[in-house]
C-alpha cells in the first residue's frame, strides 16, 4: 500500500493543510492501492508563492544552466526506470510492456528533447537598432489526465523547465504515482527551490484555484473539454494565457489503393492501442465502398486476436480501462451504437470471458455507420471502431472533416497525388500517413475543439514565452 499524502512545495515534501486523503485504485484488481493528499486552496496559495519568489532567479537562468538542469532530470528519470514501470502497470492497468516502451520511453523522450531543442533555440534577435527576447512567461500551472501519464506530464515539465518558468503540478487523482515519482526525481535533479511544485487533490478545486490565482500567468491543461472550458472561464477573468490539448475523433481514411491487410491491421491498431484511452485514436474508420466486405473481414480478424489480461501477465495487448467510470461510459456508448443501427461486427456489450474482476471490456467494431451517429461524432476513449463507407475522395474528406474535433487524422493509400490531397485536405493538427509516427521533435495539438497551442520539442517550449522588444538597444 503506497502512502504518499503529502505535497512538494518550494523544494521539499510537506504536510497538505487538510488531513483528508484520495484512493487509488488498480482497474485491473479492482483494490485500493494507495492513497494521496486532498489538496486545498491554501496548498495552492503556498505552492504558487514559492514558484513567484523563484521566478527571476529560474528565469535569469542560462540557456546551459536549464540543458544541465535537463540532463540531471533525464539521468535520474533513467535510474527509476523499474519504479516507473511498475507504478504505471498498477495506476493504469496498462500491459507491463506498453509501459515500459511507450509510456516510461515517453516521459524520457520529451526530457532529452527540450534539451537538445536548446541548441538551437534562438531567445534573442537583433532587428534594426533594436533587441527581441523570449523569456519565461511566469507561474504556470500544469494540470494533466490519466491515459499517459509520463508523457502528459513530462511534456510540460520538459517544455516549461526549457523556458525557465517555474510550475505547479497537478495530475489526475487516477495516476499520482508516477506523478510522485516525477516529482522525486525532479527533487534528485537540484533544480532552483520552489522552480517545481506538485499539489495533488481534486480537479475541480486544484484547477479552480490555480485557474483563478492573479500570479499564475498560464495554464498549460490536457483532458476533456469540459474542464477545459471551465480553466478557460477561469482564467478570462486576468487574462491568462491558455493552452490546451483536449479530445478527438479522429478519422482513418483508406484509399481504394491501400494494401487491405495492411491497412486493417494498421486501422485497429490505432483504435485499441492503450485499450482505447489515446486522444488520437483512429476510431473513425473511413473505406470505400469497393473494399468493404473484405476490409471488414481482414479487421474483425485483427480485432479479435488481441490478448486482453492482467497487465502483470506476458504477452498482453490490453488491459483494463481506468476506472468504473470509464467501463460505464464505453458500456453506454456501444448500447448507443446498437439501438442507432450499426452493425456490431465484434465484441459488444460486457466484460471478456474470465475476466470479471478489472474494468475489462471487448475491443468492438461497428459498421455501416453514419457519421451523424453518436459513436462516429462523440469520443468513447475505449476501443470502439466505427467503419463508415464513402464514395468518392472528395466525399471521404468531407466525412472526415465533419467533426467538431481536429487533433489528428490518417490516411493510407498508394497513389501520391491522392494521398496528398486528403493530407492536405484534413483539419487537423496532425496527419499521419501511411503508418508513418514521425519522430517527437514534431508539433502536437489540435485544431478546432481539440485545443489551442501546440507540444512537444521547440513548439512547446515557445508557448511558455513571452516576446520582449528592448528598443534602441543597440545604440546604448
Ligand atoms: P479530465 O478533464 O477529467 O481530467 C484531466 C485533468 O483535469 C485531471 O487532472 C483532472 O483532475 C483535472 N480536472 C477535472 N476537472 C477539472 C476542472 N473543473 N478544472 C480543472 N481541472 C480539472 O480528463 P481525463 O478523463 O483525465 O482525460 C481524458 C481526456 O483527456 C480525453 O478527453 C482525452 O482526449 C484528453 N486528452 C487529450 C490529449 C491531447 O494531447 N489532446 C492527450 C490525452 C488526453
Amino acid at each position: 500500500m503506497k502512502r504518499k499524502n503529502q505535497q512538494f512545495i518550494n523544494g521539499q515534501w510537506m504536510n497538505s493543510s487538510s488531513q483528508d486523503i484520495i484512493e487509488v485504485i488498480n482497474p485491473a484488481s479492482e483494490k485500493v492501492i494507495g492513497t494521496i493528499a486532498k489538496g486545498t486552496k491554501d496548498d495552492v496559495d503556498k505552492a504558487v508563492n514559492a514558484a513567484k519568489n523563484v521566478y527571476l532567479e529560474f528565469r535569469n537562468t542560462s540557456v546551459k544552466e536549464r540543458q544541465d538542469m535537463l540532463n540531471r532530470i533525464v539521468e535520474e528519470y533513467k535510474k527509476r526506470k523499474d519504479d516507473i514501470v511498475e507504478v504505471i502497470t498498477e495506476e493504469l492497468g496498462s500491459p507491463r510492456e506498453l509501459s515500459e516502451k511507450t509510456h516510461y520511453m515517453k516521459g524520457l523522450i520529451h526530457f532529452s528533447e527540450a534539451r537538445d531543442a536548446l541548441d538551437d533555440f534562438s531567445f534573442q534577435e537583433k532587428r534594426g537598432e533594436s533587441l527581441i527576447i523570449k523569456e519565461s512567461i511566469g507561474v504556470t500551472g500544469l494540470i494533466t489526465p490519466w491515459n499517459f501519464p509520463t508523457n502528459q506530464t513530462s511534456v510540460k515539465l520538459a517544455a516549461a523547465f526549457a523556458s525557465g518558468s517555474p510550475v505547479i503540478l497537478k495530475p489526475s487523482v487516477e495516476t499520482p504515482f508516477s506523478a510522485i515519482i516525477l516529482a522525486e526525481i525532479i527533487e534528485s535533479a537540484n533544480l532552483p527551490k520552489g522552480a517545481f511544485n506538485l499539489v495533488n487533490g481534486q480537479g475541480k478545486v486544484i484547477g479552480d484555484a490555480l485557474s483563478s490565482h492573479q500570479d499564475v500567468r498560464m495554464m498549460s491543461f490536457t483532458g476533456s473539454e469540459n474542464a477545459g472550458r471551465k480553466i478557460i472561464q477561469n482564467s478570462s477573468q486576468d487574462f491568462k494565457r491558455v493552452s490546451l490539448e483536449l479530445g478527438g475523433k479522429s478519422p482513418y481514411v483508406i484509399l481504394d489503393d491501400a494494401d487491405i491487410d495492411k491497412a486493417a491491421k494498421s486501422a485497429t491498431k490505432f483504435v485499441y492501442d492503450n485499450t482505447g484511452q489515446v486522444c488520437d485514436a483512429a476510431t473513425r474508420t473511413l473505406i470505400p465502398e469497393s473494399i468493404k466486405d473484405e476490409f471488414i473481414q481482414k479487421s474483425k480478424q485483427y480485432m479479435g486476436s488481441i490478448r486482453i489480461g492482467n497487465p502483470n501477465q506476458q504477452n498482453i495487448d490490453i488491459g483494463p480501462l481506468v476506472n468504473k467510470s470509464q467501463f460505464d461510459i464505453v458500456q453506454n456508448y456501444i448500447k448507443q451504437g446498437i439501438s442507432e443501427g450499426a452493425t456490431l461486427v465484434t465484441g459488444g456489450l460486457g466484460k471478456p470471458k474470465g475476466l470479471e474482476t478489472g474494468y475489462y471490456v471487448k475491443p468492438t467494431i461497428f459498421s455501416d455507420v453514419n457519421n451523424d451517429m453518436t459513436i462516429a461524432q462523440e469520443e468513447i476513449f475505449g476501443p470502439v471502431m466505427s467503419i463508415i463507407t464513402y464514395k468518392t475522395i472528395d466525399e471521404a474528406i468531407q466525412i472526415a472533416n465533419d467533426t467538431k474535433f481536429g487533433l489528428c487524422s490518417y490516411v493510407m493509400g498508394t497513389n501520391k497525388q491522392k494521398v496528398q490531397k486528403v493530407a492536405s485536405s484534413l483539419e487537423s493538427g496532425n496527419v499521419i500517413i501511411n503508418d508513418n509516427g514521425g519522430t517527437p521533435d514534431l508539433p502536437f495539438g489540435g485544431y478546432k475543439q481539440s485545443g489551442i497551442g501546440r507540444e512537444w520539442g521547440d513548439y512547446g517550449i515557445e508557448e511558455f514565452l513571452e516576446t520582449k522588444v528592448l528598443k534602441g538597444y543597440y545604440f546604448l
